[in-house]
Parts: C-alpha cells; sequence; structure tokens
C-alpha cells in the first residue's frame, strides 16, 4: 500500500482507522479524517481495499506549497506554530512579534522553540537557518 503522506494542514503524522466495512486516514495531530472509504468493486470483478482507497483520497489532498517564511509573513503569525531549520536541527518553536514603537532598534520576530531557546529571526537567518510553516518533508533526517 502507498505510505500515507504527512498531514496537509499541520504536517502531522496520519494513521488508519479500519474496521469490518470501512477504512479511514487521520492525521494524529490534528484528527482531519478522509471520508469513510468502502471496498470498491471494479466493473472487472476485483476489488480494490478499503485501506487503499483511504490512502489514496488522503495523499491526493493538496498539501500547500511550503516555502521559507519571510519577515513579512512572520510579523502576521504572532503565536502561531512554525518550523525552524536551524544549525544543523529541525524543530517546532512559536513566534512572538514585538514591535518596537521607539524605533530605536526596529520590530522583531522572537522564536521559542521546542526547548525554551529564543532566537530572532535575524539570528536564525544569519546562520543559514530557515523557518517554515510547516515541518518540510524529509527535514527529520538533517
Ligand atoms: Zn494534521
Amino acid at each position: 500500500m502507498e505510505e500515507l503522506k504527512p498531514c496537509p494542514f499541520c504536517g502531522g503524522e496520519a494513521w488508519q482507522e479500519v474496521n469490518s466495512k470501512k477504512a479511514w486516514t487521520r492525521c494524529a495531530q490534528c484528527g482531519a479524517t478522509t471520508a469513510g472509504f468502502q471496498d470498491f468493486h471494479n466493473t472487472d470483478g476485483s476489488i480494490i481495499d478499503r485501506r487503499v482507497m483511504a490512502a489514496g483520497a488522503w495523499n491526493r489532498r493538496a498539501a500547500p506549497e511550503n516555502k521559507p517564511l519571510t519577515l513579512y509573513q512572520l510579523r502576521q503569525m504572532d503565536g502561531e506554530r512554525v518550523w525552524t531549520q536551524f544549525r544543523g536541527l529541525g524543530m517546532y518553536g512559536l513566534v512572538a512579534y514585538h514591535s518596537d514603537p521607539d524605533g530605536d532598534d526596529g520590530d522583531d520576530i522572537y522564536i521559542t522553540n521546542n526547548l525554551g531557546g529564543r532566537s530572532t529571526f535575524e539570528e536564525i537567518l544569519s546562520q543559514g537557518g530557515m523557518v517554515y510553516a510547516r515541518r518540510p518533508e524529509g527535514s527529520e533526517t538533517k
């Protein structure tokens, strides 16, 4: 059976729920779910298993393009979760946007990661890092 792609909404891992009649593919993280699929009976008498049907429906769902985020985009993502690829490590972090009304050192985007570390967007970029809305596919091996 084809491998399940990450969730198109949050990048979470997908799994399948199967009972005696139907199969669903769900995201373990946000709960996004396909419709329930039954075995499909072809006119030639062959049968496509319900798990294959549910996997195909899940994998065909187009994931939005996951480009590195810009400062402009991050300013509109205060409090949202992002994926940082930084110093050879990939991890989730939270965006905090601090505008600087005094104007002495400009606006800053801070990203606090899973381990409690905090970096500015500038620091991440200056060290060759990137920030994404979701975990890029295959990034966990980096
Ligand atoms: Zn999800």
